[in-house]
């Protein structure tokens, strides 16, 4: 396994909430984990937690084996390059004042890779990668489409090759048309780059195109969990059933 949650629990005492409460799944090498829920339901928190940005109360998050709370200096730094994470809105993703050249390349030179001629050509790759032509290196953020904006943020975060990307709500900004291009697009780096994703979405549709497996969150539990289609075709709780009507 690739990632496995165990019994993630999360209490914010400002709110009172219990954000999470005792979380689990786990998820394999180029597999999709579709993440569904309502607002509030304790996605994003479960994001955060993945990507060690916040401690849980209780419970473990484990990467390629290795309870992710315990990784130290060169171990944390591999956790961080493995683990990526694509946000909803893509001009907030984005440094405002960088050119696109310079955002794609900044990763790369904090990894160490300092050669000019290496750089331009691997920006050269990236932008290849998300269907983006060279004559977008000297753009900045402001001067890109939704779709283009996202395709940056994405390069980004596949430039250091991640094993893992949690993608939060990362489509749900998006036109209907653009959405599905994006959508194609994650498939395709799948595809070809054996990438597994956490998929974050409220919206259903979405969910159900991109997973190989689904969960189903509602108030911080995970109250159903299964393939694809036996979720969709065959959902045995009753709040999915609920969630699922509401489509139609
Ligand atoms: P979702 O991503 O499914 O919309 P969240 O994980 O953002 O849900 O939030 C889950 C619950 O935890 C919500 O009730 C939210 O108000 C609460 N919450 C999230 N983050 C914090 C925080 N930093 N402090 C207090 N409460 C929080």
């Amino acid at each position: 396994m690739l990632l496995e949650v165990r019994g993630l629990k999360k209490y914010f005492k400002t709110t009172k909430i219990q954000a999470l409460d005792k979380v689990s799944f786990s998820l394999g090498r180029a597999e999709t984990l579709g993440i569904a829920g309502e607002s509030g339901s304790g996605k994003s928190t479960l994001a955060k937690l993945i990507l060690r940005l916040i401690p849980p109360d209780e419970g473990h998050v484990l990467f390629e084996g290795n309870d992710v709370s315990r990784l130290k200096e060169n171990d944390l730094k591999d956790f961080r390059r493995k683990v990526q994470i694509v946000f909803q809105e893509p001009y907030h993703s984005l440094d405002p004042r960088m050119r696109v050249e310079d955002i794609l390349k900044e990763p790369l030179i904090l990894n160490g890779q300092r050669e000019k001629k290496d750089l331009y050509q691997k920006v050269s790759g990236l932008l290849k990668a998300v269907e983006l032509s060279d004559g977008f290196r000297s753009r900045l953020p402001h001067h890109l489409s939704g779709g283009e904006c996202q395709r940056v943020a994405i390069a980004r975060v596949i430039s250091l090759e991640p094993r893992l990307i949690v993608c939060d709500e990362a489509v749900s900004a998006l036109d209907a048309i653009v959405q599905a291009q994006i959508l194609n697009l994650f498939m395709r780096l799948q595809h070809e780059k054996g990438l597994s994703y956490l998929f974050i979405s409220h919206d259903l549709r979405v969910i159900r195109h991109m997973s190989d497996r689904v969960i189903i969150m509602r108030d911080g539990q995970v109250c159903e969990e299964g393939p694809r289609d036996q979720v969709f075709k065959n959902p045995q709780h009753s709040y999915t059933k609920e969630l699922l009507s509401k489509r139609h």
